[in-house]
Order: structure tokens, then sequence, then C-alpha cells
């Protein structure tokens, strides 16, 4: 056992809390599963952790079990709440729980760097807060890595290499400014209740500065739309871009006759380049 506190049954049980669906909730009842996870965030005792969605506080247990020098716990779900009281009593000063929707909160004035986000995201807003996360205007962001489950197969679009069919947005977003890796794969019945895919931890360790330079903004908007038609030409999936595509493709080294998912980062961000100027 990794703390004196009840077995995460016990928990469920004693605070009612049923799993809802709407809400994402396949909950980790293992402590020495979430004890792991924790661990491949790296060394946290000089380290804020933010936590989205810590429900009845499995990997919540694991990261102050695991010496995180506090925990920001973002959870939706105001069930959750007493639960989470008692493991913030049994880590005195070291959890600070807002009941709140991840996606409207701010979180930065409720921390201190150094921070890792570490997270079993709800999957439906997993993406989204990804995104989030990879496109601030500024690098390097206020964390310095993020630890995130995921469906499998979202997992391996974020370590994507070219020319395949898992390349995409989401792995240019995640490897221009980050080292990207899958450290871990968990099989369905790792989950209460186990959800219908298998699951996979992502670590995105930050870069000082992005492999290649380009604006965000600019780079983002480029590749969702070359994706958004991934067979097709890029002189014509671009189109909407700009009315001088061909030209800013060329002048970026990329064949206009190309598909997206042959291109590589560096080159999506030449054209970025192309098409801010
Ligand atoms: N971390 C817990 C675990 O590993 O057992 C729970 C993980 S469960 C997959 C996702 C959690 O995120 C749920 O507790 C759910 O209520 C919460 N959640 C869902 N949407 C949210 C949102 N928009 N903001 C914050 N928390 C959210």
């Amino acid at each position: 056992m990794i703390d004196s506190l009840p077995p995460l049954r016990d928990v469920i049980a004693t605070h009612d809390l049923q799993p809802k669906k709407s809400l994402g909730q396949n909950f980790l009842l293992d402590l020495n599963l979430t004890a792991k996870i924790a661990r491949q965030a790296g060394d946290l005792s000089g380290c804020d952790v933010l936590e989205i969605g810590p429900g009845p506080g499995g990997l919540t247990r694991g990261l102050l079990a695991e010496g995180a020098r506090r925990v920001l716990a973002v959870e939706k779900d105001a069930r959750c709440l007493p639960a989470l009281e008692d493991v913030a009593a049994a880590y005195p000063d070291r959890l600070k729980v807002i009941n709140a929707d991840a996606l409207e909160l701010d979180v930065l004035a409720h921390l201190t760097p150094p921070v890792r986000v570490v997270a079993n995201l709800p999957y439906n807003v997993g993406t989204e807060l990804l995104v989030r996360w990879l496109t601030p205007k500024e690098w390097p962001p206020y964390w310095d890595s993020l630890t995130l489950m995921f469906q499998k197969e979202v997992a391996q679009r974020i370590v994507a290499q070219p020319g395949g069919k898992a390349y995409g947005r989401l792995a240019i977003l995640s490897q221009w400014r980050c080292d990207a890796r899958i450290v871990m794969q968990l099989p369905p019945e790792a989950f209460t209740p186990p959800p219908k895919v298998h699951s996979a931890v992502v670590h995105l360790q930050r870069l000082e500065t992005p492999r290649f330079k380009a604006d965000a903004a600019v780079l983002s908007r480029v590749v969702a739309a070359a994706f958004n038609q991934r067979r097709k030409m890029l002189r014509s999936s671009l189109k909407g871009i700009s009315p001088d595509i061909q030209s800013h493709l060329v002048a970026a080294g990329i064949k206009p006759t190309e598909r997206a998912e042959q291109v590589p980062i560096e080159g999506f961000c030449a054209l970025a380049r192309e098409v801010a100027k």
C-alpha cells in the first residue's frame, strides 16, 4: 500500500461515486499502477504537478506518494470533492483541489514553477487540452513536461512519423516543440469500468526552443487544413490558406503535388513561415 488511506474501492463505495460516462469516468483503482504512472513524469520532488480530472484520487495519491511538492487537481465533478478532501488531509499543505471545468479555468495563478502536468484525462477533452498546452504563442510554456493517458490510437498519433496514416496535426504540434514517447500501455481491464479501447501513457518533454521557427497559430492552421483532406495534393487542400499557395509551397521546398503525410515537420514550419510573410 502506498499510503494509509482506504483502498479506492472503499472510497468509491463510501462517497457513492458511481462512474458517469458523460464525464469520461474510467477510474484507476490500483495504487501500484497509479504510482507507476506518476513515476513516468520523472522526479516530482521539486515540482508543482497539475492534475486534470483526479476523480476519486487514485493518480493524485500516486503523485503525492511519489513525492510531488504540491498537486493542483482540477475536477469538474463535485461528487469527488469529499474523497479528495480526505487525500488533502493525509498530505497537509500539498494538495489543492479546484472544482472547475479544466477547459475554462486559468490555472497559472495557482501554480509555481517548475510545473509538470500529469493526468488520466477524460477522453472527450484530452485532445483539446493537449493542443492548447502545445500551442501557446510564447515558448517555453509554463510547464516542463506532460505525462498523459490517451486512447492508444491517439497516443500513436502523437508519436507518429511522416509517411503513415497516424501522422498528422497531433504529431506535428507535439514533436515540433517536444520530445514525445509512449511510456506505458494499459489494457481496458486496468480501468473501472473498462473502456472499449486500449490506453497508453505519453510523456512529452518540452524543448527549450521549437525544432524549427514558425508561428504556432499559422502552423496550426496550415496543418489542420493539410490533414483535413489528407489524400488530396497540398496545392488543392491548402487553397483556402492563401491564393498564392502554389508559390508558397515551392518557396518552402515542398512539391505542390505532394500529400500532407509525406511532408516532415520542418517542411510545414517552412510553409508556415512563407504563409506568414
Ligand atoms: N484520475 C482519475 C483516475 O485515474 O482514476 C480519474 C480519471 S477519469 C478517466 C477522468 C476524470 O476527469 C473524471 O474524474 C471526470 O469527472 C474528470 N473530468 C471530465 N471532464 C472534465 C473537465 N472538463 N475538467 C475537469 N475534469 C474533468
